[in-house]
């Protein structure tokens, strides 16, 4: 950032707040890193922190107050096989382990791990946060021993995203652990 030419980024930015901006394209990069300095400007703070950042970001990305923002990561493997129908479906309908949210809530992001062991996890998650996503969903494929293979990486993925402070959540639709007794893996 060559704050000698801006006019317009005055306050000090912590470091992984900066990072975090250099997915925004260069050439509106200033005049968003303007606005972030003015919503923190706005709550009285003296320097910019990576959540400022987000706060933005969901902002811009247009979060609804109240409404809750869910992702769903699934096996890359499995995606080989499966276009995602289960989770979709139990999500547009609210069921299986959406059951909870109200039609307020919105899929910010559907994406596979990048292979073993979760190569892209963190990275993806840590970017939906600028789209306010509050939870994350491990699909039922990678906790489930049949018709798939467990995931042997599932502990470590679900760790890293809460090491965002993203909540995670078991299965999208299933009960983990319904299948071994004698429920279809894929409901109705
Ligand atoms: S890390 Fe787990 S979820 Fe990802 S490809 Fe490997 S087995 Fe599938």
């Amino acid at each position: 950032m060559d704050k000698g030419k801006a006019t317009i980024i005055m306050m000090k930015w912590d470091e992984d707040a900066i990072e975090a901006m250099k997915q925004t394209p260069e050439f509106v990069r200033e005049k968003a890193m303007a606005k972030v300095e003015e919503r923190a400007k706005k709550k009285g703070k003296k320097s910019v922190t990576i959540e400022d950042v987000n706060e933005s970001y969901a902002a811009v990305f247009g979060k609804d107050p109240g409404a809750t923002n869910v992702a769903v990561v699934r096996c890359e493997i499995v995606s080989e096989v499966c276009p995602g129908v289960g989770c979709l479906k139990a999500f547009n309908k609210r069921i299986e382990l959406f059951k909870e949210y109200d039609k307020n809530a919105r899929l910010v992001g559907f994406f596979t791990c990048g292979g073993c062991p979760g190569r892209r996890v963190f990275r993806l998650a840590n970017n939906l946060k600028k789209y306010g996503v509050d939870v994350v969903h491990m699909s039922s494929c990678m906790l489930m021993e049949e018709p798939f293979t467990r995931c042997p990486h599932k502990e470590e993925i679900k760790k890293s995203i809460e090491g965002l402070g993203i909540k995670v959540v078991d299965g999208t639709h299933h009960e983990v652990g319904q299948y071994a007794h004698g429920m279809s893996f894929h409901k109705r």
